[in-house]
């Protein structure tokens, strides 16, 4: 099979199509769609924190396809379309008994402590993947796992609930596009803050210093210290990314005495990614896509990167 393959850390250089051998296991998929994530790039790129196995090494944290070989699963089929949940897990530690997949004692994220999907085959096991609607298209379904799940479990975390003021800091971006559906969605008043144009929809406004319950910021430090008085007595800030910096002042008085909670948030669990697949159809939630390229023309995908307006896809095989 084709994939795009690491040979060694250090960039763009060392990183190729390669003709590889075909995935053996339990369950193959082949993978037709693939998301553009800053994960990927940042792997791509040799710009983690974190440790990449194995090398040589195949990125791609999110993407979708078709049941290649199953034979034995119970549970899936060959020709089944379905979507793969992006941890790793084992389901055996205590995390993973209580439902916080994305905390596993030994996890990590497909694409970065694991080969990740952008190969044309990709196999694991059954319990990564979730049977897609019919009615859901590949594209419409290969944003869930990462901006979906990301935003979906940071509003969970953070408690929103029905009548819940909302601060969507970062909204052009693929999580604060979804934290603002799904706020909506489930019953917020969303306001967002956005430097490029956001479409909305009803029930979505602009933010103009509005007290607020829940801040969901997914930038990091540049949207920490100007938001956080206009966090209301019992709000919650929750935070995912730190594309402007990590580091944030933090007033502890206005912590206590109004009863804030600061919370960090990652991925989101395997139950929430059944539950999103299904909030996400049955709502007929379409991403914003923007651009899709063939997963050869990776390098000018990553190019287009920073210009984005919208969802960037690889186009892996044919669905
Ligand atoms: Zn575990």
């Amino acid at each position: 099979m084709k994939a795009l393959i690491i040979r060694q850390p250090g960039g763009l250089q060392n990183t190729r199509i390669e003709e590889v051998e075909n995935p053996e296991s339990s369950v193959v998929i082949r993978v037709t769609h693939a998301g553009l994530n800053p994960v990927d790039i940042n792997v791509m790129l040799g710009k983690v924190n974190y440790n990449i196995a194995p090398y040589p090494h195949i990125p791609g944290a999110e993407f979708v396809g078709v049941v290649e070989s199953a034979a034995s699963s119970k549970k899936f089929k060959a020709g089944d379309r379905v979507a793969i949940y992006p941890r790793i897990y084992d389901g055996t530690c205590e995390r993973c008994k209580d439902g916080m997949e994305e905390l596993c004692r030994s996890g990590g994220i497909f694409g970065v402590g694991c080969n990740g999907g952008f190969s044309e085959f990709f196999g694991t096991d059954e319990f990564h993947l979730e049977l897609l609607p019919n009615s859901m298209s590949f594209e419409d379904a290969v944003s869930i796992a990462v901006g979906g799940l990301t935003a979906y479990h940071a509003l969970k975390r953070a408690g929103l609930k029905r009548g819940d003021r909302l601060l969507v800091i970062g909204a052009s971006g693929n999580t604060g596009w979804y934290s603002m559906i799904l706020g909506n969605l489930l019953g917020a008043r969303v306001y967002y803050v956005s430097r490029k144009k956001v479409p909305v929809e009803s029930g979505i406004s602009e933010w103009k210093n509005e007290k607020v319950d829940v801040i969901v910021n997914s930038i990091g430090s540049e949207a920490w210290d100007p938001y956080m008085d206009y966090l209301d007595t019992n709000g919650r800030i929750v935070t995912f990314g730190t594309l402007t910096g990590k580091d944030a002042k933090l007033n502890l008085a206005q912590l206590y005495t109004g009863e804030r909670s600061v919370i960090g948030s990652t991925g989101g669990s395997r139950k929430e990614f059944s539950e999103l697949i299904k909030l996400v159809s049955e709502n007929q939630i379409k991403p914003r896509l923007w651009k899709t390229y063939d997963l050869k023309d990776y390098e000018k995908a990553i190019a287009d990167y920073g210009n984005r307006e919208g969802r960037i896809i690889l186009k892996v095989t044919d669905p």
